[in-house]
């Protein structure tokens, strides 16, 4: 009997969104079963490290690799991952572009760990922290250690292939299946290196079915304070909506269902910073020439961070705030 190609799934810094993700693929998952032996992946089967240590390099030939690089386990791990695999793809926006845990790059790490182990809501008298390796009688515990910022995938190793989505989309992933089992049986070819897959090619407003009419806007409204015409392009309507900067793929869900788009899918193709080109596409609706009026208006985006890099702070052309880059400068000169 042939074997059957290795298949890998791995979680690094991420919600595991994306592994629920692939479990909702439905009927579609006994596909991977019958085209793969699935040798290495954590949230569903025992597998331990050492089992990838020791295959050959480039055995795995298809690896679906979500989560952003936070820990020294996670570097280790996919340094580890891309050796082994033929075909390593950045799975979900934490992998891609870092989302939501890459916001804590807006901080130093020693700033992560004082407020995650002494906060109103943590009990900490006597100041205990993580240490990263203890001595027991059984012998040294290790514990990962956190890295000065999160990284994306590809900010680590050479990535092949790019999934967006937060997580990707179930009919998206079930068609990147479709195509690699294809791939498998002659009857597909693979895309070039570097491609987006599971993914559209235009914005999300392109596939969103709003009429834009009004072009022009007075204030900026969070949606919760509003009852939004449910025809009207939401954006038009003041509710800061990410559609035009926002990768389709997902048949444009949140303002289909009434809700704006935040950009889950990352930046749309040829986009080169997400912030900076929806701070663009904000600009152009705003109807005001005076810079006090502008001033007020813009101070309708509560959260400017959030609203414009939620999901991409990592991958974005600035990654991280001062602080954390300043540690990360200093990470790297011990390292060298
Ligand atoms: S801005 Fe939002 S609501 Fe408007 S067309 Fe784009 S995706 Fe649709
Ligand atoms: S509409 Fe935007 S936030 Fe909603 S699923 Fe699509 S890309 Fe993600």
């Amino acid at each position: 009997m042939t074997e059957k190609p290795k298949f890998a799934m791995y979680w690094a810094a991420s919600c595991g969104g994306c592994e629920i993700a692939v479990l909702n693929i439905h009927e579609k998952i006994l596909d991977v079963d019958a085209n793969f032996d699935v040798v290495f992946w954590p949230v569903a089967m025992d597998a331990k490290y050492k089992d990838v240590e020791a295959m050959e390099d480039g055995s795995i030939l298809l690896t679906l690799f979500n989560g952003g690089i936070r820990n020294d386990e996670n570097e280790h791990i996919a340094k580890l991952l891309r050796k082994k695999s033929k075909i390593l793809v950045a799975f979900g926006s934490c992998a891609n572009e870092g989302c939501i845990p890459g916001l804590a790059n807006l901080s130093d790490s020693r700033e992560i760990v004082h407020t995650a182990f002494n906060t109103i809501s943590t009990d900490n008298p006597h100041e205990i922290y993580p240490m990263t390796s203890y001595d027991v009688p059984e012998g040294e515990i290790h514990i990962p250690k956190i890295l000065p910022v999160l990284k994306t995938l590809d900010q680590v190793v050479d990535v092949d292939y790019y999934m967006p989505g937060c997580p990707p989309e179930s009919h998206q992933i079930a068609a990147v299946i479709d195509l690699v089992v294809d791939v498998l049986h002659g009857k597909a070819e693979l895309p070039p290196k570097g491609t987006v897959i599971g993914a559209g090619n235009s914005t999300v407003c392109d596939e969103c079915k709003r009429t834009r009419n009004v072009k022009t806007i007075k204030s900026f409204q969070r949606i919760w304070g509003v009852a939004p015409d449910p025809s009207l392009c939401l954006l038009e309507q003041g509710i800061p909506c990410n559609g035009p900067a926002t990768r389709s793929g997902c048949n444009a869900r949140c303002p289909t269902a009434g809700a704006q788009c935040i950009g889950c899918y990352g930046p749309a193709e040829g986009v080169a910073d997400y912030g900076a080109r929806l701070i663009s596409a904000f600009a152009s609706v705003i109807d005001a020439k005076d810079p006090q009026e502008i001033d007020r208006i813009l101070d309708g985006l509560v959260d400017p961070t959030g609203q414009f890099y939620r999901f991409n702070l990592a991958g974005s052309l600035l990654k991280a705030a001062v602080p954390a880059w300043k540690a990360e400068s200093t990470h790297e000169k011990e390292k060298a």
